[in-house]
């Protein structure tokens, strides 16, 4: 895992900021959405939205989660190899026993959904939650948003939009960095290969103020071929019917490592049971 976290090239050109003053001097020509969210939101204080916005937003709550064993998914993208197998073929995930995370986990959807009413109702975006599939790699993933830009640098483009709440430290070393985490980086790079789009927005907000940094990522070829080679690698260990092997740190038991962050991991996890391929699938 390369040390610095490197997305190129990404385009930063805009933060957006709580107070109208602070938009002078950047420049909204370069981002795609936080921008001409900020604008909208000045003029629309309030949650207003359309009907047929709630509608679809409500579908959205209502849809029971996706059964998502069977195909990789974009959100995996840069998760250990092995996690990504045991996901495909359905294996018996850690239930999340503590209230605290699965409050973390309910107000991260609700985020998504404020995100998403806001941004549909300014016209930003087209559509939400858009499932996208190649099956012939067995991948999918579902877009956080996606819609034509409209003016700007990126005038014409159709593009992508995926939505992260950072608590405050991550938020500022990306902000920082002037790019997304690695990980976020590789779900883009995914999502690219399976849409054939040429850009894409990834918002990051700030947890703890609200603070907003937009990071637009260009399509980068060589990207894209090492995101499908990853697939290739995964689909031939599951045909194959072996799986990677675990990441050293989890051989160890590595106490503030992967192995007990895992959904697989932990001492009779799915993970240490599966030995080289699972007896049930
Ligand atoms: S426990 Fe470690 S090696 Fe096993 S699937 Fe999870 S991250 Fe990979």
């Amino acid at each position: 895992m390369p040390a610095v976290v490197k997305v190129s090239p990404v385009i930063k050109g805009y933060r957006a900021h709580k107070y109208a003053y602070d938009l002078i001097g950047t420049d909204p020509d370069s981002v795609i959405v936080s921008a001409a969210y900020d604008e909208y939101l000045l003029k629309n204080p309030d949650v207003v939205a359309r009907p047929e916005i709630f509608e679809k937003v409500m579908r959205e709550i209502l849809n029971k989660p996706r059964d998502r064993s069977r195909s990789f998914s974009a959100s995996s993208a840069g998760y250990c190899m092995r996690r990504q197998e045991l996901a495909f073929l359905g294996q018996r995930q850690k239930p999340n026993l503590e209230p605290r995370g699965i409050r973390i986990f309910n107000n991260g959807t609700f985020v998504h959904l404020r995100w998403q009413i806001g941004l549909l109702s300014a016209g930003i975006i087209d559509d939400i939650e858009f499932l996208v599939t190649m099956p012939k790699l067995r991948a999918r993933a579902s877009l956080d948003g996606l819609g034509t830009a409209v003016g700007g640098r990126w005038g014409g483009a159709d593009f992508g939009w995926e939505h992260k709440g950072r608590m405050s430290f991550s938020w500022a070393a990306q902000d920082r960095a002037g790019a997304p985490d690695v990980k976020t980086g590789k779900q883009v790079d995914m999502q690219m290969l399976l849409t054939g789009f040429d850009v894409w927005s990834v918002t990051n907000e700030n947890k703890d103020t609200q603070e907003v940094s937009e990071f637009v990522i260009q399509r980068d070829e060589s990207r894209i071929k090492d995101a499908r080679n990853e697939l290739v690698e995964l689909n031939a260990a599951i045909d194959k019917q072996r799986l990677h092997p675990m990441l050293p740190e989890c051989v160890k038991q590595n106490k503030t490592g992967e192995f007990f962050k895992c959904p697989f991991g932990g001492v009779g996890g799915a993970c240490i049971n599966s030995g080289s391929w699972p007896n049930r699938t």
